[in-house]
């Protein structure tokens, strides 16, 4: 009994969080600028916030994570950081050679007010950005919004510091695909060649956070946006925008800059999420859905059918970040299992609105929470009192799950106690199957494993 302080009782709480279901912002924004090829992440603040950012990525995707800082010391945060800022733009460059240099800020920057536009134009100024190299920033203030958040500024960021106007529309498809994996990533791209539509993604971690062992060590790996891609996306066609949490203030901000017509769309997790990709896309880029891509939903139905009647009446509970709750949660429903509870630390109004658009009739805001008290231990205390069949979400549920010998999908960030999920996508037709199967295991298997002798089948 790990958590054997969890009360059944649920009292109204309004400063207390136990167990958040969020993460920090910086390693949101430090995961988006990983997806630009030749970008060095820069944390501008102390070197334990830079360090933690590192560690939560390099412990998920099991790839190291390069990083820099401005060191902020106890001078630092009463006089500000520019010092320290133009000190490590200099080093950076000289040092490091990235392309582009992402700079986000820190709850303790943030609160004493660093100005880092005005320090961009300063290091301008002072000619310490070489000729050709670029920098980019966002603001992360910790103590609102989560790591999704930090995500969104940061590609909000790309576009803003890097994307190019032009009358001149090229036939490109812009996809930002939120923050999924690289293998998700990789995944979308495939869909996308298989309906010969050409696309500039943005960020595109394939090929940085999970590079091949070749025996020599790249700084900085093939993989990702280029710098030039990046100025183009200003001239495609239109955007797609994967996840409203994620993806659509950069999208919003394309339209508005350089007048590029945003979609903005759910993540295409699941059989209806991915439908509504295949169908956007072959709308916005004029194109057929070949039979292959029909053909491969065609095996997702057909899987489906096969397992419904073990998923039937399964109830789930969700929790971690906003765009693959709501996704995810449609994809129970389509599967005709019950989404019981819905939790994310990531605060936003709007998902409700997304989640009663995709539940329909499953629609029970009783059993939604979102926001700083929406965290762990008050799902902990719903499963107590209405048990689940299923917990999908991140690592941090593995004491519930343990505690109350409910089994857990490990899905989304972060996953600290597996390997291997940055390597299979769960997005798209191909991705729904083994979500499919990795659920109907898990049922099998405690099925099996809790069968008295005379119900211990061979066939199930
Ligand atoms: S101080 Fe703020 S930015 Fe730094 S690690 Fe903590 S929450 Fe994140």
């Amino acid at each position: 009994m790990l958590l054997r302080h969890t009360t059944k009782e649920i009292k109204p709480r309004s400063a207390l969080t136990i167990n958040p279901a969020k993460t920090c912002q910086p390693i949101g924004a430090m995961y988006a600028a990983l997806g630009i090829h030749g970008c060095l992440p820069h944390s501008h603040g102390s070197q334990g916030c830079c360090a933690y950012h590192r560690s939560a990525l390099t412990r998920h995707y099991k790839e190291p994570v390069m990083a820099a800082t401005s060191s902020f010391t106890e001078g630092s945060s009463v006089f500000g950081g520019q010092a320290n800022m133009l000190q490590a733009i200099n080093n950076i460059f000289t040092v490091y050679d990235p392309e582009v240099i992402a700079i986000h800020t820190t709850c303790l920057s943030e609160t004493i007010g660093d100005d880092l536009s005005q320090m961009k134009k300063k290091a301008f100024d002072d000619g310490i950005i070489p000729e050709g190299k670029e920098i980019i920033f966002c603001n992360t203030p910790s103590y609102v919004g989560a790591h999704p958040n930090g995500f969104s500024n940061m590609v909000k960021g790309m576009v803003d510091g890097l994307c190019e106007p032009s009358d001149d529309k090229l036939r490109t498809v812009n996809i930002i695909p939120g923050w999924v994996e690289p293998s998700d990533m990789r995944e979308i791209k495939r869909y996308c060649a298989e309906m010969g539509v050409e696309i500039i993604m943005f960020p595109d971690t394939s090929g940085i956070l999970d590079t091949p062992q070749t025996g020599k060590r790249d700084f900085y790996p093939k993989g990702g946006c280029t710098v030039a891609e990046l100025r183009e996306a200003g001239s495609s066609q239109a955007t797609i925008a994967m996840g409203p949490t994620c993806s659509g203030a950069a999208a919003r901000s394309l339209d508005v800059k350089c007048k590029v017509t945003p979609e903005i769309i759910e993540l295409p997790i699941g059989l209806s999420a991915t439908d509504k990709f295949i169908n956007t896309l072959r709308k916005v880029a004029g194109v057929a859905v070949p039979e292959s891509v029909t053909d491969e939903r065609g095996r997702l139905v057909d899987l489906i059918t096969d397992m419904h009647q073990y998923f039937y009446g399964k109830r789930v509970a969700l929790y971690g970040d906003p765009d693959q709750l709501v996704s995810l949660a449609q994809f129970i429903v389509d599967l005709d299992m019950i989404p019981a509870y819905i939790v994310t630390g990531t605060p936003g109004k709007k998902l409700l609105k997304r989640l009663k658009a995709v539940l329909g009739d499953k629609y029970n805001e009783d059993n939604i929470a979102i926001g700083q008290q929406a965290d762990m231990f008050l799902m902990h205390q719903w499963i107590k009192n209405n048990p689940v069949d299923l917990m999908i979400g991140n690592t941090y549920g593995k004491y519930i799950s343990r505690d109350e010998n409910i089994p857990l999908l490990r899905h989304g960030f972060p996953i600290y106690d597996r390997i291997g999920h940055s390597y299979f996508p769960t997005v798209g037709y191909a991705g729904a199957i083994r979500l499919c199967e990795k659920m109907l295991d898990i049922f099998m298997s405690k099925q099996d494993n809790e069968s008295p002798e005379e119900k211990f089948e061979l066939v199930l």
